[in-house]
This record gives C-alpha cells, structure tokens and sequence, in this order.
C-alpha cells in the first residue's frame, strides 16, 4: 500500500458532500428526498452571464491568461469594492483564483507558518480548520452560541489572542449560520484586532445575500487602517449561481496577492478564461436576477424558521443573511427509534434521511452537535413540506 504523506493525518471528506451524496443516490434509485443539504443557489446562472461565456469562446478567449486574472475582471472587482464597500484597490492588490475556496487555500499557504495561529469563531465553515491545518497553521476555535446570535463578542476574541496569533477569519453573513455582524459589531472587532496586531481574514461571499434590509458592510471600510490589516475574500459562486464557473477573488496589500499569485502560479495558473469573462459580466452587468433570488429566499427563510419552530424539541434562530437555517434539534436527543437512542447530530440527520426522506447536514461538523444545518436553496413548496416532514418524524420517536 501506498503511504499517504503527513500533511493528510486527520483529514476527512467534506460530511456535507458525503450526506449530498447519500441523498442523491436514494434520489437516484427513486427514492422521494426532500433536500435540505444543498450548499449553492437553486437558482439557473442568468442569461446575460452564460451569453458573455458562449461570447468569449466565439471570441476566442480559450488561452491562458495572466495568472491572477485578466485586467478586464480585475477592474470589475475593483469598481464593485468601490461601489458595494467604498473601497478603493489597484490591480495589484486583487487576485482572482479558481473559486472563492481557492482564495483561502492559497491566502493560508502564503500566510501561515508552523505555529501561528488562527482563529475561527465556531459554528465555522468547515474548510477553514482544515484549510489552515494544511498550511501548517493551528486553529483556535472560540465558540458562539445561539444566545449571542452566534456572534463573537469582542472579550471573547481578546481573550483567545495569544502571542501565536496571526489572523481572525470572519465569515458574515455566515455559513452554516446566517448569522451576520453589525457594522457597530465589525468596527469593535476591527479596533481590537488593530491594536493586537491580529491580520482580519474576511470571507465575504454572502454579503449580497442579506434579508429584511440588513446590510452591514464590509469590515475593511471602518477606516484606512483597518483595511490595510484585512483581507477581504469574495466570488461570484453564490451571488450570482456560478458555483460550478470557479471564480473567487481576494483583495489585500500588494506583497500577499504577489504572495499567492506566485503559489498560483505554481498550482493552477489562471481561473478558466471563459468564467472570467462571465464574471466580469456579473459583476459589471445587470443585477435584476440577484434581486429576484434575493427576495425568494427571504420568503423561504421565513415559512423555514416558522416552521422548524412550530416543532416540539426544534428551535431555530432567524438569519439575517446566507440560504441556510441552524436549527438546535438537542430537545430530541434521547428520544428513540426502534429502540434506539437518537444522540447527535448525525443521528438525527441519518433519521431524517431514512425514515422522512429529508436530507439535512449534521451540525457536528461545522463546530456543534446540538444543530443540524438546513439550506433553504429548494424551492418554497418544498421547504414546507420538508419542514412538515421533520415535524411527522419527530412526532413518531418514542
Ligand atoms: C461557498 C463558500 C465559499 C466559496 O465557494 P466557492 O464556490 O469556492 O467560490 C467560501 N466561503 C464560504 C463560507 C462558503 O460557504
């Protein structure tokens, strides 16, 4: 047998692709699943984008292009900070990569030393403990709790910094939460992390994604300072529904984008010509379709939330941002099917999956076991009969 390298002790495959999975291949075999698992917009990719892809192939855009990005999309990032963050960038200081999870990938390979710390707020998106183990760094998990609305206070990130640490990643609106910081939170956050000499890592690929008006900003625009000591990280995956085009983009000082294009450089060279083209059509182009999806999800949100709270043993928090809801499901731990205990997260996601044809993420994975993760990326109708499923099945434990 082969033997695997090091770097890879203690990595496992993504739950949330492996519960995907499972559910397509009941879904595949017949089976009636409702899926509450889906990590990208239902949505199709609209028209004006797939029309600027077909173009850039009749054009003949289909070589390589410069590793971090054509100037083309360069400038359409630059002139979206301007316009959605009053932020102002040079073409030296934006990288696009091949998804927005490329963006961290490499910002962590550039950054982190052995030793040097990282702090992620917990529930966290669950690349980010492993995207910086395998940079060689160590991350230090600081939980959240529903009671703080899953947000980190700022005694709690003082408390966690150490003379190790390097970078706080803050993920707002969040995966798997959709909970989001106020601009008034983002400031305190950004005031500590100035004076402790902490670099901010912010990973803003839901910040269109906010519901009854929420809006907070990005927490580079506090002030000249703050945006000097942050890396802002976004992509057109989730606002547009380019998931599968694989464009993401980072700002930050010039000597960290050199840093990560020359790792690029190294690895995947340039994000495919063709999406780039597209991406420069999403971000310059109309925005009527991110509205449309905007409004839908917020109804969805809300017939999710009343629903899941309507049962006994669920409670949920209601999101301002992201297409996911975290519902605490610990009221239904030791209840029982077939004789058995349901005692995590797992458990209960298995349940669901089996026995109401409802696929949802276990929460464990994100950083706590008493939440499952629902994505409310499915149409409206079946959220509410995914939700009524959930509600029957737990009606039927012992
Ligand atoms: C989806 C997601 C990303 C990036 O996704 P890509 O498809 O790689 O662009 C980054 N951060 C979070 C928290 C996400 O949920």
């Amino acid at each position: 047998m082969i033997k695997l390298s090091s770097r890879l002790n203690g990595l496992e495959e993504s739950v949330t692709l492996a519960i995907t999975a499972r559910a397509k291949a009941m879904k595949a075999a017949g089976r009636d699943i409702i899926g509450f698992g889906a990590g990208e917009p239902d949505f199709d990719t609209p028209e004006n984008i797939k029309n600027a892809a077909i173009k850039a192939i009749k054009d003949g855009q289909t070589k390589y292009t410069a590793v971090g990005g054509i100037n083309e999309l360069k400038d359409a990032v630059i002139a979206k900070f301007r316009r959605d963050n009053n932020l102002e960038y040079k073409r030296d200081e934006v990288i696009v990569s091949c998804g927005g999870k490329h963006s961290i990938y490499n910002l962590f390979q550039a950054l982190l030393d052995k030793g040097d710390e990282v702090i992620i707020p917990s529930p966290y998106w669950v690349s980010y403990p492993v995207m910086v183990a395998l940079a060689g760094g160590t991350p230090v998990i600081v939980k959240t709790s529903e009671k703080s609305g899953f947000k980190m206070s700022v005694k709690e990130f003082s408390a966690s910094i150490t003379k190790n640490t390097k970078a706080i990643v803050i993920n707002s609106p969040s995966n798997p939460t959709g909970a989001a910081y106020t601009a008034e939170e983002l400031a305190d956050i950004a005031e500590v992390a100035l004076k402790k000499n902490v670099l901010i890592i912010s990973d803003e690929i839901y910040e269109k994604l906010t519901y009854n008006g929420f809006k907070s900003g990005s927490i580079a625009s506090v002030s000249d300072e703050v945006k000097k000591n942050t890396v802002v990280l976004n992509g057109v995956s989730k606002t547009y529904s380019m998931t599968g085009w694989r464009i993401g983009y980072t700002a930050a000082s010039k000597e960290l984008v050199q840093a990560m294009s020359n790792i690029q450089s190294q690895s995947t060279s340039n994000p495919a010509s063709i999406s780039q083209w597209a991406a420069v059509e999403a971000l310059n182009g109309p925005q009527d379709a991110l509205d449309t999806m905007v409004k839908e999800f917020e109804k969805r949100r809300d017939a999710m939330v009343d629903g899941l709270n309507g049962i006994k043993g669920v409670s949920c928090f209601k999101p301002q941002g992201a297409f996911y809801v975290f519902a605490n499901i610990s009221g239904v731990y030791g209840r029982t099917f077939e004789g058995k205990a349901l005692r995590g997260s797992a458990d209960i996601a298995g349940y669901l999956l089996d026995n109401a044809g409802v696929a949802v993420v276990p929460g464990e994975p994100f950083g706590d076991d008493a939440y499952i993760r629902l994505s409310y990326a499915t149409s409206l109708k079946n959220v509410v009969e995914g939700v009524k499923r959930i509600g029957d099945a737990f009606l039927r434990l012992g």
